[in-house]
């Protein structure tokens, strides 16, 4: 059941907003489409840290294919608006050449994470590449970006919970909160 009471992070109060069975339910449908995109394939799922590490585990669980997971970590955000400046891809393996690689991304706000991600990791030649993020919020996207599969498309208000953070806390609250009026 989904708390009906306000959380407070720091200093700002968010209120509930999607709970941790819905969250859920949308990645089990996400598994269930990769399953069947990349029947016979091995792809190479990479999450992006530290948001992305609760939806990478439960969408990992879903897949059925064959397949490995290396994790990259990103810094770019700081606080409740992004500065859109990614700093660093740790982590980055150069064996992708040829491997299908899937990265998963916790959220999409201005793109502009992920279109440097893509930029990379193409320049990798991987076999192909695509995009799962748990939210997207369409409002906010400043640059065009490729996403493949998308859990919840959001409005433009910032989330915590389920892997998200305001100023690194938070990540753990299993359902996802919205930053309170
Ligand atoms: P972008 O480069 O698309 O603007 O931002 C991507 C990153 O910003 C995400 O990986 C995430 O770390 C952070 N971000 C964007 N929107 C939110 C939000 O509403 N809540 C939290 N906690 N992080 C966000």
């Amino acid at each position: 059941m989904i708390s009906t009471s306000t959380v407070q992070v720091r200093d700002l109060s968010f209120v509930p907003f999607i709970e941790h069975s819905s969250i859920l339910a949308r990645i089990k449908e996400l598994g269930a489409e990769i399953n069947q995109k990349y029947a016979g394939l091995t792809p190479v799922f990479v999450p992006v840290l530290n948001g992305a590490f609760m939806f990478a585990s439960d969408l990992l669980k879903e897949v059925t294919v064959p397949s490995e997971v290396s994790f990259v970590k990103v810094s770019s955000y700081f606080g409740a608006t992004s500065s859109g400046d990614v700093k660093e891809i740790l982590g980055l393996q150069s064996d992708i050449k040829g491997r299908h690689v899937i990265l998963v991304e916790d959220i999409i706000d201005t793109g502009l994470t992920m279109s440097k991600l893509l930029e990379t990791f193409r320049q990798h030649e991987p076999a192909s590449i695509a995009v799962a993020a748990l939210f997207v919020k369409p409002e906010s996207l400043k640059v065009e970006v490729q996403i493949d599969y998308i859990g919840f498309n959001i409005e433009n208000k910032f989330i915590v919970g389920y892997g998200l953070d305001y100023n690194s806390q938070g990540r753990n609250l299993p359902d996802v909160y919205q930053l309170a009026d």
